[in-house]
């Protein structure tokens, strides 16, 4: 059995994974973690900060924070030689760089969406993008989210970028030469790969692939209506991750 402990656990994520994976034979659930003490332990303990734990009773350290949580727990997880899963989305490049630094210490798994048909989403995303002519992404989110876009959408920016170029096509050209507002066309995010968000209250985390080529259009449409839908990809990369340092970018891998 696993000991694991959240960090953020107060959040939203934290607290649906504080009782997803706490109801989970394979984990025990010895800390929640955050600045804010959480509505519900879920029969874990509160700390203000991962210095108030005896890293000897860690196994693994979830972390759906902040960036700066993230840099926090990556240096405790450095140093104590503790895996880490990190869901939090938003770093800048010093951040990860921080991230890359602690798996050279530990094993870290960092991966942008930990649902299931996220994956396969961009995975189906990155097959059909050799075969059509032009793609945009629309993501949609809850209306308190701060980054934008998506961490989601940004690697499914680069999936399709990568499956294109792969097989000889060119990056994408817009076609708007006069754009009325600034920022009606999105985020070219890469190789003219174009991103548009949407907050909404009401929304969890959904996104759309719109393919188009001559006389033919295919959607691939994901939605994540509950938080629960991430507890499955963290619980596999929770399992899958010890103290062997190594970065898993993404938990594609971890579904063959
Ligand atoms: P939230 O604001 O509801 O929760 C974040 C929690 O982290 C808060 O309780 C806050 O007090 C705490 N926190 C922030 N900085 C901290 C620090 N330095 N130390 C300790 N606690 C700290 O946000 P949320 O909706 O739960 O999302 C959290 C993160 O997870 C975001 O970055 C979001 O984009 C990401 N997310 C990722 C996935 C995924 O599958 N990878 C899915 C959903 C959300």
């Amino acid at each position: 059995m696993k000991s694991l402990v959240i960090v953020g656990g107060a959040g939203r994520m934290g607290q649906a994974l504080g009782e997803g994976l706490g109801a989970l034979d394979q984990f025990s659930l010895l800390a929640l973690v955050d600045e804010h003490e959480p509505r519900e332990l879920f029969g874990a303990s509160y700390a203000s900060s991962l210095d108030d734990l005896d890293p000897q009773k860690v196994d693994v350290v979830i972390d759906f924070s902040s960036p700066e949580g993230v840099v926090s727990s990556a240096n405790w997880c450095g140093e104590h030689g503790v895996a880490l899963v990190i869901g939090t989305t938003g770093l800048s490049k010093e951040q990860r760089r921080v991230v890359e630094e602690a798996a050279t210490r530990t094993g870290v798994v960092m991966a942008a969406n930990f649902s299931i048909g996220a994956v396969l989403s961009e995975r189906f995303a990155g097959m059909a993008a050799p075969y059509f002519e032009r793609v945009e992404i629309v993501e949609l989110h809850h209306d308190r989210k701060v980054d934008a876009p998506s961490g989601t959408s940004i690697a499914t920016a680069w999936t399709i970028a990568n499956a294109r170029k792969s097989s000889g096509l060119a990056p994408l050209s817009d076609p708007t030469t006069r754009p009325t507002f600034e920022g009606a066309r999105g985020a070219d995010v890469v190789d003219g790969v174009r991103v548009h968000s949407v907050r909404l209250p009401g929304l969890v985390a959904h996104q759309e692939i719109l393919f188009g080529s001559a006389g033919e259009g295919l959607t691939i449409r994901h939605d994540s209506f509950d938080r629960q839908s991430f507890v499955h990809g963290v619980a596999l990369a929770a399992l899958a991750i010890d103290a062997t340092p190594q970065l898993l970018d993404g938990i594609a891998s971890l579904i063959p």
